[in-house]
């Protein structure tokens, strides 16, 4: 049996087909804010890896912020749950799932089941968040992926002292004309969002096993900085920025099996 699951997020759309439950046999990242064709060229792409078509398809479950805007799902589910069940399916004693995409941050506290007991979140602010990283990329003329190259490079690691993204950008352009090494500025940035997360991780209180989840979970420079911060070690899979799409598609599998 295939399931489909769709996240659709504030900056990239996700698609994960999964057979029985259990294996990923087709997955798409696409960049493309909600709102636009993102999740259609994220499925088109995973039916085409998988030579399948909708109608193979026993349930499609949509979640992430724009879920409500593709009409093809079967159900639409919060990406806390999604972002929790994926993460548990990975890691199965997982405890605590810090989620940072690209407009917002969610600390999730699960039970011994797996199952949501808490989670803070930030939506307000874009420091702390991808986007945080997406502006200072821009400013430093580098991709996102190099960051954390850049990162572990790093001798004196910058202070970026502004909690604001606007302040910081002026903060980061003035160190820059001051000469500060551009390895240094970049592991100021990353300190930069791992200490907000923390602050946010603090205050759902953390339990082990930890796991990061959302794009910026592929930024090491982040991970190791948060790792430091919490003093725990995070787990970290490839699959980071998918698990809500796999969450999704593992709760329409578990939904197709009660029919
Ligand atoms: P959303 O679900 O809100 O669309 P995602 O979880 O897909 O967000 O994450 C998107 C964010 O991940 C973007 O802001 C992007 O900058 C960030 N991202 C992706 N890969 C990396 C990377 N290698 N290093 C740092 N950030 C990354």
């Amino acid at each position: 049996m295939f399931t489909l699951g769709v996240d659709i997020g504030s900056t990239t759309a996700k698609a994960v087909i999964l057979q029985d439950g259990k294996d990923i046999v087709a997955s798409s990242i696409i960049v493309a804010t909600v709102g636009t064709s993102g999740v259609q060229r994220a499925v088109e792409d995973v039916l085409k890896q998988t030579n399948l078509t909708l109608s193979d398809i026993e349930a499609t479950v949509a979640t992430g912020y724009g879920r409500q805007t593709y009409d093809d799902a079967d159900y639409q589910v919060s990406e806390l749950s999604c972002h929790a069940i994926g993460a548990h399916f990975v890691f199965p004693s997982v405890r605590t799932v810090i989620d940072i995409g690209g407009q917002d941050a969610k600390v999730l506290a699960l039970n011994e089941q797996g199952q949501l007991d808490n989670f803070v979140m930030n939506d307000k602010c874009a420091a702390g968040t991808g986007r945080f990283l997406d502006v200072m990329a821009n400013i430093l003329n580098l991709k996102i992926d190099d960051l954390e190259v850049e990162a572990a490079k790093a001798q004196h690691p910058a202070q970026i002292s502004s909690t604001c993204t606007v302040f910081a950008e002026s903060e980061v352009i003035s160190q820059l004309a001051n000469g500060t090494d551009i390895a240094d500025v970049v592991a100021g940035i990353c300190n930069s969002v791992a200490t907000r997360v923390a602050s946010l991780a603090r205050r759902v209180g953390i339990r082990e096993e930890v796991c990061m989840t959302g794009g910026v979970a592929n930024n090491g420079g982040v991970r190791h900085a948060l790792e430091h911060e919490l003093g725990v070690t995070i787990a970290y899979d490839e699959k980071a920025q998918l698990m809500g799409a796999l969450g999704a598609s593992i709760y329409a599998f578990k939904k197709s099996l009660n029919k």
